[in-house]
């Protein structure tokens, strides 16, 4: 059969996809001249469903314009004509499915594909200084419509075309065109031609696998078709099984045919996975596997690496991989692990924050009220220690702070919590412990304090503080909470001050204070 045979059948296969009445009342539109921007809007707002997915697609991150589109005619004026057509065109052929001959071509991968193949493209062409981007979407969109039409109007030969492409390293075009008689890059034209198609669009889907080909002067037909080609490279990095290769050709061919600068190239590389998920959510497609173009490359690489390997090497090298991995995750957990713990403490003292204290105790009352556990509380502050920086200085002050709380700590029971309040004031929670005997922990951290004797290599200090004792059992206190539970600590700790400091009192709502 000729190319012309072919293309008279495939025309008039009632298989052939047929576009939305505004698509193709659209392409005859904009191809009128006197048609006004009004007309366009007015016939792309007949149809609502079209009409709310531009909308939506031109307030998204996909376009980042800065005002709000509110109606077709807004988005018309603003994106301009062409974009508009662009977009209405590529809703309308991403909704084209299988025909009544389902063969082995999968619709859903090759919408997912070309999708993928017009947002490279997309991100190429904006890279080039001065391109005019507004219809690169769509034509590399459609690049390879003619394999779509094959695939509908030549069902049978093209599932043959396709198993032959599986085992076979030969050129995809020279495979169609030993089967059916013509490849996609002219069929795809024709049929484009023949809705009538502008020539951005057509010339991409005939010369995306020979850009060269092109010999007209327009430079934006010649960027957009360089472009698309590019697109697809780019494209094959994801979904072919040489990615180290398409990788290096796609570098050196961006440079070549569009003057990309390097660190232009290596922003396409980077942004090109998170794009596609965007555009896949906007255009309403499920994109699967949209690892980053670096974590494919690294894979291939240790696959490459792990070829030359014989089998023995081989699992030394899986071995010392997994130890790594492991030595690794450990570290990551430790380091997780501080992180975690830096948002809880303090940094002058390295105990517990205030924050931190006040979360724990919540969680301790409702503890302890479950479980019908007593819970005590102590507050604690040191005496007089606004004279004892003026005396000795901040530092010295800051020295005793910390000291101060480690004499606490090396006292305390491994689940007691201790918080610093603020300034030089802190907190205890003792979980299951009675009020009596949270006085006696009071009593031995004073003792301990009165004997510590604080000495930073150049002079030694000693200080004492004042104990607040509270307890409470949760479970039959009605209405008892963490506020009235501090405040009892606080007052009975004002009342070891009022009686002279160095001392620890327990709450008594009497005011009656209980002298240890
Ligand atoms: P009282 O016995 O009544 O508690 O007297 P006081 O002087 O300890 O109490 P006051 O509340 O008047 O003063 C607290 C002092 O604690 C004042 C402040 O300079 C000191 N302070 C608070 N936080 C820090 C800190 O981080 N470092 C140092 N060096 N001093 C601190
Ligand atoms: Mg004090
Ligand atoms: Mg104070």
């Amino acid at each position: 059969m000729t190319t012309e045979s072919i293309l008279r059948a495939v025309l008039q296969s009632d298989e052939l996809p047929t576009l939305p009445t505004v698509a193709s009342q659209l392409i005859t539109l904009t191809s009128q001249e006197d048609t006004t921007l009004a007309d366009i809007a007015d016939l792309i707002s007949k149809d609502i469903g079209i009409s709310a997915k531009i909308l939506k697609v031109s307030n998204s991150a996909f376009y980042s314009f800065p005002q709000q589109i509110g109606s077709i005619h807004q988005a018309v004026s603003i994106l301009g004509t062409n974009a508009v057509r662009s977009l209405v065109l590529s809703f309308s052929f991403l909704s084209i499915k299988a025909g009544s001959k389902a063969g082995k071509f999968d619709f859903e991968q090759f919408w997912q594909r070309s999708l993928a193949r017009a947002v490279a493209a997309k991100l190429i062409l904006e890279k080039v200084k001065n391109a005019d981007t507004e219809e690169i979407f769509i034509s590399s969109l459609l690049q390879n419509l003619g394999e779509l039409i094959f695939a509908r109007t030549f069902a049978e030969k093209y599932d043959e075309v396709l198993e032959k492409i599986e085992d076979n390293k030969q050129d995809h075009l020279e495979i169609e065109e030993s089967i059916i008689g013509a490849n996609h890059c002219q069929i795809g034209f024709e049929v484009a031609k023949s809705w009538g198609f502008p020539e951005v669009l057509l010339y991409p889907i005939l010369y995306h696998h020979s850009p060269d080909e092109y010999e007209g002067k327009e430079v934006k037909i010649k960027q957009t078709v360089n472009a698309v080609h590019l697109s697809d490279i780019l494209t094959d990095i994801l979904y072919s099984d040489k990615p180290e290769e398409y990788h290096k050709q796609f570098r050196k061919d961006a440079r070549k045919m569009l003057k990309i600068a390097p660190e232009d190239i290596e922003k396409i590389l980077e942004d090109f996975h998170n794009q596609i998920e965007i555009a896949g959510k906007y255009f309403g497609l499920k994109i699967q596997n949209t690892r980053s173009v670096q974590e494919i490359l690294q894979e291939a690489n240790i696959r490459l690496s792990l070829l030359n390997l014989n089998y023995d090497q081989m699992n030394k090298q899986l071995i010392q991989t997994k130890l790594e991995l492991e030595n690794l995750t450990k570290e990551l957990e430790e380091k997780n692990r501080i992180l975690d713990n830096l948002a809880n403490v303090d940094g002058l003292t390295e105990v517990f924050n205030h924050r931190y204290f006040q979360n724990c105790l919540d969680q301790e009352i409702s503890r302890a009220e479950r479980k019908d556990n007593p819970l005590s509380l102590i507050l604690c502050d040191i005496d007089y220690f606004k004279n004892f920086n003026d005396n000795y200085g901040h530092q010295a002050g800051d020295f005793v702070l910390k000291e101060f709380c480690r004499t606490l700590t090396s006292q305390l029971r491994k689940y007691d919590i201790l918080a610093r309040y603020g300034g030089e004031e802190f907190a205890i929670i003792l979980p299951e412990t009675e009020e009596s005997e949270a006085l006696v922990v009071a009593e031995k951290l004073r003792v301990a304090i009165e004997d510590t004797v604080f000495d930073d290599g150049s002079e030694s200090y000693s200080v004492t503080a004042s104990f607040g004792v509270a307890g409470s059992r949760p479970a039959v206190e009605d209405g008892f909470g963490k506020d009235e539970f501090i405040n009892r600590a606080d007052h009975a700790l004002y009342g070891a001050k009022e009686a002279g400091r160095n001392r620890s009192q327990i709450y008594s709502p009497k005011k009656k204070w209980y002298k240890f």
